[in-house]
């Protein structure tokens, strides 16, 4: 080669190098919006590859399709859903489903199995649309089963179908175990059934539990603790007491809690005084003001995204660093933001 070939063939690997440089996006946040959907479950995970998991789809309608697809499309820029998991039958789980697949292509689903028959808290309607819109190609979650996302993130399902990880069997719903244990009379709806998910991002976790209720979220901590601590709990079943045993809230010690309740529904005050107990809770964020309670069982006003019976849907954003060391929560219509340290 010639010395000026050799000169030129330099400068290029140079230039290349740097164009590399130039050219790579600053490292992206792990996103999750907690979408109102007045009491219905709706979570967006966004993650810095740009992959979404939405976790329910609120009511039946076009009131919380609508707010899912312009969070979705306008907030965080998606063109599609990529994976979507419905946690159990209810309809202010499944219900926005078929409305929400209109707004924005939704890829894969997944459920903890479609039921063979309709039991009486389940609404035949629902059911049949999502059967409809996902054409009965939804693939059914198991305890220890992974939804595949990018390499830096696991997203784990922890329990399913009645049963927890390791469990062989569902049945029986209520099995004595641990210090101080109680129980509450058996739980016949579909809740008990939830999906219940575990995400890690680095040194971040995050528990989103659906509507599992009391007598299962003994079993994910005794014998075995299944979770562990986590950084952010979505708390169980919008925040009801029949859900949210301070066995699992106490194991699960979140710095940060969100409740995905409504103005008249969920975010009750023995929950609420269960998470404020807590000795490490730097935050308790609710999606709605309880009307039903005092100011005393709400949390403070600046960590509530709609104060009024008539709001405008306001979402909570929770946003967090890569490498996962730190996370910020916001409300951003009330431009308010709080960040928090990776325990
Ligand atoms: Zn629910």
């Amino acid at each position: 080669m010639r010395k000026k070939q050799r000169w030129l063939l330099g400068l290029c690997a140079v230039l290349f190098l740097f164009g590399l440089g130039a050219a790579r996006p600053a490292p992206r946040s792990l996103d999750i919006y907690f979408i109102d959907v007045e009491g219905g479950a709706a979570t967006l995970i966004v993650t810095p590859a740009g992959e979404s998991l939405l976790i329910d789809t609120g009511f039946p309608g076009d009131r919380d399709a609508g707010r899912i697809a312009h969070v979705a499309i306008e907030v965080a820029g998606l063109k599609q859903i990529d994976h979507c998991v419905i946690t159990h039958w209810h309809r202010d789980h499944v219900g926005g489903v078929p409305a929400l697949a209109k707004l924005i292509p939704i890829k894969n689903y997944y459920d903890h199995g479609l039921p063979e028959t309709i039991a009486a808290d389940m609404q035949a309607e629902y059911i049949a649309a999502y059967r409809q819109t996902t054409q009965e190609r939804s693939s059914t979650l198991k305890p220890g089963d992974k939804i595949k996302l990018s390499r830096s993130l696991d997203v784990r399902v922890i329990a399913a179908g009645g049963a927890v990880l390791g469990e062989q069997s569902s049945k029986p719903q209520i099995r004595p175990c641990g210090n101080n244990f109680e129980s509450k009379p058996e739980d016949t709806t579909d809740n008990i059934n939830s999906i219940g998910i575990v995400l890690t991002f680095g040194r971040f976790k995050f528990f989103d539990g659906g509507d599992l209720s009391w007598n299962i979220e003994n079993r994910l901590v005794c014998p075995r603790h299944l979770v562990g601590a986590v950084d952010v709990y979505q708390v169980d079943h919008h925040g009801t007491d029949a859900s949210n045993n301070p066995v699992l809230v106490r194991a699960l010690n979140p710095k940060v809690a969100v409740i995905d309740n409504g103005p008249r529904k969920g975010g009750e005050a023995r929950t609420f005084a269960t998470l404020q107990d807590l000795k490490q809770i730097e935050a308790i964020y609710q999606l709605h003001r309880n009307l039903r309670t005092t100011d005393k069982d709400n949390t403070m006003a600046g960590y509530i995204a709609n104060e009024d019976e008539a709001c405008q849907g306001n979402f909570i954003k929770l946003s967090v660093e890569p490498g996962g060391m730190w996370y910020t929560v916001s409300i951003p219509a009330k431009q308010i933001s709080r960040r928090y340290r990776t325990r």
